[in-house]
């Protein structure tokens, strides 16, 4: 606020108080407040004596969120460019005087408080995910980390061909930061979004319903907003059915290994024991594992050569050879122990062919990138946002995509 002050009168901060007062200036505030507060999707740093003025938080709040950064006044002195401010000619001492003035007026008209710690940037998390959730618009991917996924590139391409002119983004939403995003969601325009790595679980207690399969297995991948309400769906589980299907397996009568017990693994689990499949669960913690199936274990070298041989289909349902994940299968001997005529699946699909997919085809074993799922739960969600029922046709526009 105070640089579009500085640009509309031509003069920077410190000459408007010497020049005019702080009258004057106080004025020209209460303007620029008016001004802000009618805009949409804007994050907006306003100077400190702006809730000075009942009228300029009324503005701002009319159509806003007001967050408060917390800060202690060594820690804001300690930022060179503030002593250049006109009310803090005087240094520290001006500053614990105002602080002292002013931020019980802070406490009680922000709609957040932010405490901001010695490490600035991560303070900023919390603000961050707020921010994104509030001025996103259309639809979106969250996760961390999200540069590898190529759900915006799916969607976009799907709605470019039906004409739908709507955005899709990715969003880095760090573990932990839920809450805030929700929080700017809900005053924000998102009309939708997919979940993915690592709060498909997570998610769940911010969300005014889970549906379906959803709620049956604990994990969302897909979120719409519904007359202000947001819907918690799972699309993952079906799309591995389908892509499943698409290559002539199924799950009746198969026994199913799967490695993980996050988000992902709970949707594919569940489908798959729903579906006739004897399930067996193994992941690094053994309690989450055990929370999917009675068949269960630590995910490690014995459980693995043990249960291998038994495994029809065996599922990688941890991020472990995903691109940027930074951690890998440290032993693969346990593939040889797998049944001739096994599949190997591996939700992740960036790369497409992971170290665990190299080695099981290396050993003759028939194998599955995650990419196949990635389109059929992409087309599920899209039935939830936009209504599609055109799924070859958006199938074969995601393929085209992809192969580009
Ligand atoms: P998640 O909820 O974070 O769960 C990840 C699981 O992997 C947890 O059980 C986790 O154990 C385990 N894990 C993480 N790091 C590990 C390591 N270093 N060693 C052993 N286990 C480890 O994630 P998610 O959403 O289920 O996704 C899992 C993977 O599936 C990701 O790579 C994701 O991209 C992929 N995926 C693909 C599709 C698709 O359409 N192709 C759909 C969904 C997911 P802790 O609980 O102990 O951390």
């Amino acid at each position: 606020m105070d640089s579009r002050i500085e640009e509309r009168r031509g003069q920077s901060i410190k000459e408007i108080f010497a020049s005019c007062g702080q009258a004057a200036f106080r004025r020209w505030e209460k303007e620029e407040a008016a001004r802000c507060g009618i805009e949409q999707g804007a994050v907006i740093a306003t100077g400190g004596g702006v809730v000075l003025d009942a009228g300029n938080v009324q503005a701002l709040k009319a159509n806003g969120y007001l967050v408060f950064l917390d800060r202690l006044p060594k820690a804001i002195m300690d930022n060179s460019s503030i002593t250049e401010r006109p009310l803090l000619a005087a240094g520290q001492e001006s500053l614990a005087q105002l602080a002292l003035e002013r931020r019980p007026l802070y406490l009680a008209t922000a709609d957040e408080v932010l405490p901001v710690a010695a490490n600035f940037k991560d303070s900023l998390n919390p603000l961050l995910a707020l921010a994104q959730g509030a001025t996103c618009r259309g639809f979106a991917v969250i996760g961390d980390p999200i540069g590898h996924s190529l759900s915006p590139l799916l969607h976009r391409a799907v709605f470019k061909a039906l004409n739908i002119d709507i955005p899709y983004n990715a969003l880095r939403i760090p573990q932990g930061y839920l809450k805030e995003f929700i929080r700017g969601v809900r005053g924000g325009v998102l009309q939708g979004f997919t979940v993915t790595i690592p709060h498909k679980r997570e998610i769940l207690p911010f969300l005014d319903e889970v549906r379906g399969g959803a709620a049956l297995c604990g994990a969302v991948n897909t979120v719409m907003r519904d007359k202000g309400r947001l819907i918690g769906y799972n699309t993952d589980m079906e799309g591995l059915l389908l892509a499943l299907k698409r290559q002539g397996y199924s799950y009746a009568g198969q026994n199913v290994l799967i490695l993980g017990a996050g988000g992902a693994a709970a949707g594919v689990a569940y489908k798959a024991g729903a579906s006739g499949a004897r399930v067996t669960v193994l992941a690094r913690r053994a309690g989450q594992a055990a929370a999917l199936s009675p068949n269960f274990g630590e995910l490690n070298s014995e459980n693995l050569s043990r249960e291998s041989p038994k495994a029809d289909i065996l599922i990688n349902a941890t991020p472990l050879g995903m691109k940027d994940f930074g951690a890998d299968f440290p032993d693969l001997s346990f593939l040889a122990n797998l049944p001739a005529g096994a599949l190997v699946c591996d939700l992740v699909y960036n790369p497409a062919a992971t170290s665990l997919l190299k080695e099981a085809a290396r050993l003759g074993l028939a194998v599955m990138n995650g990419m196949e799922m990635l389109i059929w739960q992409a087309i599920l969600a899209e039935q939830i946002f936009v209504g599609l029922d055109k799924f070859d046709f958006a199938y074969e526009i995601m393929q085209k995509a992809i192969s580009k």
